[in-house]
C-alpha cells in the first residue's frame, strides 16, 4: 500500500451485477428440453459403447468419448442421494421459492448419474438420503429445467 492510502478506513461495498446472457442450447440439450415442455417426459442418452444412461443427456459419453448414443426414457421417480437446506433467502433462490428451500441429488430410475433439483412438498426434517421422490411438473413449462416444479415423496 502507497502511502497515500494511509490512515485511510478499507471499506467493502456489496452489490450485485445482473448479467444477461442467451445462447444456442445445442441439438442434445434442445430435445431434452421440448420433451420436457410438450410431453412431460425425462429422456437421458445412453452410451451403446459402455451401457451407461445419463441425466442430463449427452451428445459424447462422457466415461468413454464415444458418440455413439441414442435416446432412452427416464422414470420421473428415483431415489434421493444427498441434499441440503437453506433457511436464508439468497440470490440464488428464485423469487417463487420460499425458505427453507431443499435440494436434491435425484437419481431417477432409469439413470446412471443424479440431477440436482428442489425437494418440496416434505418438511427438511423429514427428508432422508434413499427416499423415493416423484417429479411435479410445472404448469406453464417454458423448456427449461424448471418444467419440473420439484420432487415430492412418493406415498
Ligand atoms: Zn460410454
Amino acid at each position: 500500500m502507497s502511502d497515500q492510502f494511509k490512515g485511510i478506513e478499507p471499506m467493502v461495498y456489496n452489490s450485485k451485477i445482473n448479467v444477461p446472457y442467451s445462447w444456442w442450447a445445442g441439438d442434445t440439450a434442445s430435445k431434452f428440453y421440448i420433451t420436457l415442455r410438450d410431453e412431460k417426459k425425462i429422456m437421458g442418452t445412453k452410451c451403446t459403447a459402455c451401457n451407461k444412461v445419463f441425466l442430463p443427456p449427452r451428445k459424447v459419453c462422457p466415461s468413454c468419448f464415444t458418440e455413439n448414443t441414442q435416446w432412452v426414457n427416464i422414470s420421473d421417480e428415483g431415489t434421493v442421494i444427498t441434499f441440503t437446506v437453506a433457511r436464508r433467502q439468497f440470490a440464488a433462490i428464485p423469487n417463487d421459492r420460499k425458505v427453507p428451500v431443499i435440494w436434491g441429488m435425484i437419481k431417477l430410475d432409469g439413470a446412471d448419474t443424479a440431477m440436482l433439483h428442489y425437494l418440496d412438498e416434505i418438511k427438511p426434517e423429514n427428508v432422508t438420503i434413499g427416499m423415493r421422490v416423484k417429479a411435479v411438473f410445472s404448469e406453464g413449462r417454458k423448456g427449461t429445467i424448471r418444467d419440473i416444479s420439484h420432487f415430492k415423496p412418493v406415498k
